[in-house]
């Protein structure tokens, strides 16, 4: 069987991952959230509810739901922590993220994380796309789609790498400093450079 080609795709808080990864959707790209797949993980996945109501106590679940607030002032600060948390949570989405592929059929499947890099999940991506835009315009795009302040915004960009960093490892980088036209332009562009790449392989 041929093995499926999994493009990463990431890129800080507010950079356009998510726009992104619909555009791929509608062009019936399976795309897999690694966000929203940990967040459903964390809440239901019976391994990872036991070892963290070990590791951080009774306030770790309030009525069965995650008190991410009360893990993330632990964390915070306390790298030791931070660590084992992820080691708690990220080995049952990596596989989580095996047993998905196998169910999926497409020139290429898409893997959308914030920290795709710094979780080490960028080592299953036959190559990576990075979506970069300047931090204030992140921060305004973001405090436009909800609630955060840009306090909190700050504070998570903070636990992300910048985008040299992202840009440097990654083999297509696009720019989103500019309007939904702009970004749609790119990537078409990659999209299509993608296609050429993977539907003859
Ligand atoms: P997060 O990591 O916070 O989930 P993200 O990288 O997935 O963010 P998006 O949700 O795609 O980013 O984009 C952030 C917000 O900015 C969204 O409301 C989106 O509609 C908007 N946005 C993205 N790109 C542009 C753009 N070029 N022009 C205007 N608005 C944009």
């Amino acid at each position: 069987m041929k093995e499926m080609k999994i493009i990463g795709l990431t890129g800080g808080i507010g950079s356009g991952k998510t726009t992104l990864a619909k555009w791929f959707a509608e062009k019936n790209i399976p795309v897999y959230n690694s966000d929203d797949e940990a967040k459903k993980l964390i809440n239901e996945n019976p391994e990872i509810i036991e070892k963290l109501s070990q590791l951080f106590g009774k306030e770790t679940y309030k009525k069965g739901v995650y008190n991410s607030k009360f893990v993330a002032s632990q964390v915070f600060n306390d790298k030791e922590l931070l660590e084992k948390l992820n080691q708690i949570v990220h080995p049952v989405v990596f596989k989580d993220f095996d047993d998905w592929v196998q169910n999926q059929k497409a020139p290429f499947l898409v893997k959308e994380a914030a920290i795709l890099f710094e979780s080490g999940s960028y080592k299953d991506c036959d190559l990576i796309i990075s979506v970069v835009a300047d931090q204030e315009i992140r921060i305004q795009r973001v405090l436009n789609r909800d609630g955060s302040s840009a306090e909190e915004i700050r504070k998570r960009m903070k636990t992300q790498w910048k985008d040299e960093q992202r840009i440097e490892f990654s083999d297509y980088v696009i720019p989103n400093n500019l309007g939904l036209e702009e970004l749609r332009e790119e990537f078409e562009r990659v999209y299509n450079e993608l296609l050429k790449r993977f539907e003859s392989s």
